[in-house]
């Protein structure tokens, strides 16, 4: 699933192809659903590509816009438009999530980087909520899933038992979006080393973007991706601990063991994932907190701002040593003291960045 073409998934193939080998059948066949309908998506988008800044509706009045769609329990989008900006709150509380979350993403990007949108000339934000998928057996199922797909984000519902709606979780929204942000700058290409960073940015602004919102600091945060998304049990805490990559869930029945490694020394060199790009990402997203943890305060003010500019400048590929040069060069500008904060984070994930006083 989400493995060639870069429709850019919250859950990563290794936890949908682990539900493949249930021993609980109707997982077994939601798994499969869910595989269908990311290779259906693909060709759908295939067949009407177009370059994302051509394809973005313009917010009229410049600022924040954002539509969301009810799929309907159908497996088309966008759906039927359910609400706008400018309208308040409906029933439907998966609406009002994707409505809220798309905001708060907005609000983040604008208040601390002055970005205006994705693009940032004021791309329209589009989600559709209530994702379906045919099952094969003549019934559609929610989509055990969230999405972005180069043009809108797409939210699934989740099967009740491993996973709840996916727009309940505000991280989850922010990852998505910041794919988005990624499609209109760096574009880092989604394999491998490369795509391995891609899915570390969208973690690191997915969760800033819920620390900024609830006001939490670096040393109260936790740092954990998607807990929300997933059905309360003891053996899960989230999709994805960026603090302490491979231990967001632990000898669960449907999901395993969490494979992130959390160092270089255990890089997953395989060809699942792209290259292993919801694997390694475990990797720089260690180096990022390390050095939110450091340097302290709110981490989206400084160890965000670090990374956020390194983004900017990265290019298309790119690989994790190079990408720490870049960090631990725009730290210098605002002093030694954060240079070397950043040089030490890498370096204790095993990436060596020089510091040049
Ligand atoms: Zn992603």
């Amino acid at each position: 699933m989400c493995q060639r073409d870069p429709i850019q998934c919250i859950i990563p193939p290794y936890i949908t192809e682990r539900l493949l080998r249930s021993d609980d059948a109707e997982v077994r066949a939601r798994a499969e659903a869910n595989i269908t309908a990311a290779a259906n998506m693909r060709a759908a988008r295939a067949r009407g590509r177009a370059a994302p800044s051509l394809m973005a509706p313009r917010a009229p009045a410049g600022g924040k816009h954002r539509l969301v769609y009810d799929a309907n329990k159908c497996d088309k989008l966008p759906g039927v438009l359910v609400r706008s900006e400018g309208q308040g709150p409906v029933a439907d509380p998966a609406v009002n999530e994707a409505f809220d979350h798309a905001g708060a993403t907005y609000d983040f990007y604008d208040a601390v980087f002055k970005r205006n949108s994705l693009d940032g000339d004021g791309m329209t934000l589009v989600g559709t909520v209530h994702l379906v998928e045919p099952d094969g057996r003549g019934r559609f199922v929610p989509l055990d899933n969230a999405f972005w797909d180069g043009r809108q984000m797409a939210y699934g519902d989740g099967d009740g038992v491993i996973f709840q709606r996916f727009t309940r979780s505000l991280d989850v929204v922010g990852h998505e979006l910041t794919h988005g942000v990624q499609s209109f700058t760096s574009n880092l290409e989604y394999e491998g080393q490369s795509g391995a960073l891609n899915e570390h940015f969208a973690d690191v602004f997915g969760v800033l973007v819920r620390q900024w919102k609830n006001g939490e600091k670096a040393d109260r945060a936790d740092w954990l991706i998607g807990k929300e998304v997933l059905v309360g049990a003891p053996t899960r805490r989230g999709v994805r601990d960026m603090e302490h990559p491979g231990t967001a869930f632990m000898g669960d029945r449907y999901l395993g063991t969490d494979p992130q490694p959390e160092h270089m020394s255990k890089l997953y060199e395989g060809q699942s994932d792209n290259g292993g790009v919801h694997i390694n990402s475990g990797i720089p997203n260690r180096a990022f907190v390390l050095a939110a943890k450091t340097l302290g305060g709110n981490a989206w003010d400084v160890t965000g701002r670090i990374w956020y500019d390194t983004m900017l400048r990265l290019p298309k590929r790119c690989e994790f040593h190079e990408c720490a040069e870049l960090c631990v060069q725009t730290a210098s500008a605002l002093g030694a003291d954060a240079a070397r904060a950043v040089s030490a984070a890498w370096a204790n994930v095993g990436v060596a960045a020089k510091v040049y006083a």
